[in-house]
């Protein structure tokens, strides 16, 4: 029960002390407790107490030892006195035994004696009818309403939604460490140990009861608590289980808390837990395993025979005798995902399902596009006076990579379809010049542009320079520029509307106020996204659809973030894509330096070096959760600690989630006119915008944010024609934290980074931990992605629409049926 968990957290810092206030790995136990008591959290009011508790923990570890020891006590008084706030809960307490006692109560109680089957070997359920991956997940046995409810958390609605539900890892119960062995044992890693029970008790209280079992193996022993007291009436001394679970080493010896059981031997072994990989799922409040893997089980079975090959046979054949790939069947992939014979077996399976996905993808992507390429266009052709007129008066010359992507551009828009073009290129690869010149052209054709940014700052830095760029050009040459913003003013706004549905305005650039209901165009034929991956579908489908008539204008998206060539084909099938990879000349490279420990003073002295020159600073704070009210908390907190301790005299503000967009842009905008010297922020900070002055940006535990981000934070700086720094501090960071910050120091070059990244952490990030892309989730990727499986889907793909394009055919209906649901799990809004 939480209160009881307050005592354990409690103890955990208790022990932290006696280790010296050494951040030992007690304190990391203390801290994940703390946050389950969140997690669990029955009020607002609980949650909002503990996450002060957390992020003050989290600051914890920045302090000096001696800070430590003043402040350690704080924090545990602080949660004892959280007890009555946050414990005991009216909700019944997470635990394994929980649903099924809740479904069935005196089957339950029934089963209290038995072992649990947590998941039958496969046999055919020769009583149970068949099932249709499209049924409710109600149909299975043992789902009633309420745990229909509970599942829907984790997206499974359907029968097919549960063969889907993707084991995290395998535990191999016939692969097990030895307790002996122990000291090898890296914290957090996942380890599997086999023993006998050598005794097992239950207590009862106060608080939660649980079980504690000590397991020996010959090698050693361990203790084992589990907070279920009804698992007193499953085990007893002698017999043979495995357990899989993070190993503590707080109690003077070996301790696992609720790891994952089963009995390897003897008459109470379940089939599963000998010689076979068992599947452990994600999991939500209410769901266990052991509630899960009968379930999974059970639609396997249930599907054997209703499960239809969607993926028409003679792709696989053709699969098989081009590249050798044999791609097991449907109703075997998904066994296999579950339940696998042996890890290779497993493999197998989700490249089959990889391969679905990337083909499923692969198809609607061509789609689209062939969709996109029947469409009228509004051809532009060149403007070659114009363009000479524009380069001219340019202060510098295109470099070779702008100008491939420029020739790119102008083709497309020449052709009487709609163009789709992204521009990716590193930050300050100069993206801005090479929209301008496509926005001239369409201007030169009696086509208006719209240029759209995602934050107010960054919309009128791009008014501003687009007034720049355009300053050298005279008469009709020179497009009238105007800027919509949620700033302006109702007056400005009407006069706007009015001059543009005149046609008094030649290009507008804005935010999301572009696509409001009131703005008409008289003649849009140019739509440019800056840092498309911050908006959504729907958003740049609203700026299209501000075209008069039914000609749908060109769009040309520009992101500072650069893909893995191999995966562009994946992110960006539908469209077409330049590269400028290559940065105008003469920049000075960022310098990018680590420190560690007490070298942050040098850090800090190079911070003073520069303000003392007049130059400003950005200070990024550790992500310290996938909570913004904690981040946002740490920001200002870290705010305050360098005003009172470390720059006393600068002028120091601080931008982070929780402010509202209009906030956010009154700081950047304080910030560029030079009203604070430092600025401390969270990643909000991240996008392109443009403040020269600053000369340094500082990054406090640097190893916690991924290559991508850490990049984009150091394009913030070198944007003029100073040296400028990036300092990457991170003070106990793992071994791939570490290779991250050794990359950046080795290369700026955000393309060879973003290589590196797909290389270290596999490409789902780039695919889905974003989210930002607008594609479907596809789940099976991670693991198995490669260029030769996405080369084959493609050309699969491609195959499949050469014969059939609409997908109208009968042996189709099953694949189109599949494609739509695929691309309806596709997210239309950005985060
Ligand atoms: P980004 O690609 O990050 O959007 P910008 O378009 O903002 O980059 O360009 C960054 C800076 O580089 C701007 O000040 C721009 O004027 C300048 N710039 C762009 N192209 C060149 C070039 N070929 N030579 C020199 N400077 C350039
Ligand atoms: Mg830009």
């Amino acid at each position: 029960m939480p209160g009881d968990r307050v005592e354990q957290a409690v103890e955990w810092l208790r022990r932290e002390w006696t280790a010296n206030c050494t951040l030992s790995l007690a304190f990391g136990t203390a801290r994940s407790q703390v946050a389950r008591l969140k997690h669990d959290a029955v009020s607002a009011q609980a949650a909002s107490a503990l996450d002060e508790v957390l992020a003050r923990m989290d600051a914890y570890r920045t302090l000096s030892p001696d800070q430590r020891r003043d402040e350690l006590p704080q924090i545990a008084n602080r949660l004892k006195a959280l007890k009555p706030l946050i414990g005991p809960p009216s909700a019944p307490p997470v635990e394994i035994g929980t649903l099924e006692r809740a479904i069935a109560p005196s089957r339950a109680a029934a089963k209290a004696s038995a072992p649990p089957r947590a998941a039958a070997p496969r046999q055919p359920a020769m009583d149970a009818p068949p099932l249709d991956p499209d049924d409710p997940v109600t149909m299975l046995p043992r789902v009633g309403p309420a745990v229909a409810k509970k599942l829907e958390k984790l997206g499974l609605r359907t029968v097919g939604d549960v063969l889907r539900h993707a084991p995290r890892v395998h535990i191999d119960y016939s692969n097990t460490a030895r307790i002996g062995d122990a000291l090898a044992f890296q914290p957090g890693q996942q380890v599997t140990l086999r023993g006998a029970i050598v005794d097992v008790q239950l207590f009862r209280g106060p608080g939660v009861a649980r079980v504690v079992a000590k397991i020996a193996d010959g090698t050693g022993f361990v203790r084992v608590t589990w907070f279920n007291q009804y698992l007193i009436n499953q085990l007893s001394p002698g017999d043979d289980i495995a357990i899989s679970g993070e190993p503590e080493f707080g109690y003077g010896s070996l301790a696992f808390t609720n790891p994952e059981w089963e009995f390897v031997s003897g008459p109470k072994a379940s089939g599963l837990s000998t010689g076979r990989l068992t599947p452990v799922y994600p999991l939500t409040s209410g769901i266990h395993q052991k509630t899960l893997r009968p379930l999974t089980r059970a639609a396997l079975d249930r599907t054997r025979t209703t499960l239809t090959e969607f993926v028409p046979a003679w792709v696989r054949d053709e699969v098989r005798r081009e590249s050798g790939l044999d791609l097991p069947g449907l109703a075997d992939a998904y066994e296999s995902i579950h339940y696998p014979a042996s890890q290779a077996d497993k493999e197998l399976a989700e490249r089959r399902l990889a391969f679905d996905d990337l083909l499923l993808l692969q198809i609607g992507q061509l789609q689209r596009r062939a969709e996109r390429e029947q469409q009228p266009g509004m051809p532009m052709p060149g403007d070659p006076a114009g363009l000479a007129a524009f380069r001219d008066a340019l202060p510098f010359a295109l470099t070779g990579a702008q100008d491939g992507a420029l020739a790119e551009i102008l083709d497309d828009l020449g052709r009487d379809r709609p163009m789709e073009r992204l521009v990716q290129g590193d930050v300050g690869s100069g993206k801005t010049v090479v929209a301008a010149a496509a926005m001239l052209v369409a201007h030169a054709n009696g086509f208006q542009s719209a240029l759209m940014a995602p934050t107010q700052i960054l919309a009128e830095q791009h008014e501003r320079g687009l007034s720049g760029l355009y300053d050298g050009l005279v008469g009709g040459l020179k497009p009238r520029v105007a800027l919509l913003t949620g700033n302006t003013k109702a007056k400005q706004r009407r006069d706007i509307a009015a001059r543009l549905a005149a046609g008094e305005i030649d290009v507008l650039v804005g935010t999301h106020a572009l696509i409001e209901d009131a703005v008409a165009f008289s003649r849009l034929g140019l739509a440019v996204v800056d840092e498309q991956h911050r908006f959504g579908v729907n958003q740049r489908a609203a700026l299209l659809a501000k075209a008069h008539g039914g000609a749908r204008p060109h769009l040309l998206s520009l992101t500072a973030t650069p893909i893995p060539r191999t995966l562009n084909m994946v992110l960006n099938g539908d469209v077409e894509v330049s590269v400028i990879a290559e940065r105008p000349p003469g920049r000075i490279p960022v310098e990018t330096r680590r420190y560690v420990g007490r070298e942050r003073e040098e850090a800090y002295d190079l911070v003073r070096e520069q303000v003392a020159l007049g130059r400003q600073v950005f200070v990024i704070c550790p992500l310290v959760e996938a909570n913004e009210t904690i981040e946002a908390k740490a920001a200002v907190e870290e705010a305050e600690r360098l005003r009172a301790d470390i720059f006393p005299d600068l002028r120091i503000s601080v931008l982070h989630g929780r402010m509202s967009g209009r906030d956010k842009d009154a700081v950047m905008t304080a910030f560029r006119d030079r009203e604070h010297d430092v600025l401390v922020s969270t990643s909000v900070i991240e996008v392109g915008i443009d403040i020269p002055n600053a000369t340094v940006m500082l990054i406090e535990g640097a190893d916690r944010f991924g290559l991508a981000q850490l990049h984009q934070f150091r394009g913030r700086v070198g944007r003029g024609s100073d040296r400028s720094w990036c300092l990457l501090l991170a003070d106990d960071s793992t071994p791939v934290g570490e290779e991250r910050l050794a990359m950046m120091c080795a290369t700026d070059d955000g393309f060879v980074l973003a290589e590196k990244d797909l290389e270290l952490r596999g490409p789902g990030d780039f695919l889905n931990g974003t989210r930002q892309s607008g594609l479907p989730e596809m789940s099976w990727l991670d693991g198995s992605f490669d260029t030769r499986l996405l080369d084959r889907a493609r050309r699969a793909a491609a195959s499949i629409l050469a014969r059939d394009a609409d997908l109208a055919a009968p042996e189709h209906a099953r694949l189109r049926q599949r494609v739509d649901a695929f691309w309806q799990r596709a997210p239309v809004t950005a985060v």
